[in-house]
């Protein structure tokens, strides 16, 4: 059963509440969630911000960078005070001045193979706001083995594409190797730091992913699972495709 809201939630909440389809009970919901956010960069920078905003009660940010001046122009949750100091620190004060009642969880670290069981496990859902291949498809190998929503966008210069994977499911729905079977080679990717990007397409796209990570944990509308949404800033377009489950995935056919 639902904790009763204290008077000071019920405000901050309003605009929650208020919906039929959150109300007293989807936020408790919120507020008993727990997310682990992969990376306090350019996507996760909204997305733990509007996450933090809407009560999610415990928050895991996973980086072992430090914010960087030339971050700032897209890392929103970084201020140019914070420039030199761990970016989970710096997230963590910026969640907790904005709702002192999430608690945050951080890990200075890089999420690898040896880790990444541990760090996802308790946890219900993860948010990949990463910008590496290995840690994409780490991210999918581990969620799919432990059962977790795994939702991930990625960032081009103009454009940005994201998709929820719930392959633990089974068919119809896909996993992200399904989607992308192999990573491409490395001298085809290119990253934030050598080619640039609109700052705020990383808000875009990050933005998408607090909604997708809301209606998950409220179970509201349609999963993005099994499709891949395609947003393309220079047009002002956004377009889906239908991504079919690989009868001969190696990470979800087996
Ligand atoms: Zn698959």
């Amino acid at each position: 059963m639902a904790a009763e809201l204290s008077e000071a939630q019920f405000q901050r909440y309003a605009r929650h509440l208020i919906l039929n389809e959150v109300g007293e009970a989807g936020q408790a919901r919120l507020m008993a969630a727990r997310v682990l956010v992969v990376g306090a960069g350019g996507l996760g920078s909204p997305l733990l911000l509007y996450l933090a905003a809407a009560g999610i009660g415990t928050l895991g940010v996973v980086d072992d960078d430090v914010v960087d001046l030339s971050n700032l122009q897209r890392q929103i949750i970084h201020p140019t005070a914070a420039i030199g100091a761990r970016k989970v620190e710096s997230a963590r004060a910026a969640l907790h001045a904005i709702n002192p009642e999430v608690t945050v969880e951080t890990v200075a670290r890089r999420i690898e193979a040896a880790n990444a069981e541990a760090l996802i496990d308790p946890y219900d859902l993860v948010a990949d706001g990463s910008d590496n291949f290995t840690t994409r498809y780490l991210l999918n190998d581990v969620c799919y083995r432990l059962k977790k929503p795994l939702i991930g966008a990625a960032l081009a210069p103009f454009e940005g594409q994201i998709s929820t994977f719930k392959a633990y499911l089974g068919p119809p729905h896909p996993c992200y190797r399904c989607l992308f079977r192999e990573p491409p080679p490395p001298d085809l990717v290119p990253r934030c730091e050598t080619a640039g990007i609109l700052g705020a397409v990383a808000g875009v796209m990050g933005t998408l992913q607090a909604v997708e990570v809301l209606k998950e944990l409220l179970d509201l509308g349609s999963s993005l699972s099994g499709t891949l949404l395609l947003y393309d800033a220079l047009n002002a377009g956004f377009h889906r495709i239908t991504v079919p489950r690989d009868p001969d995935c190696p990470t979800c056919s087996a």
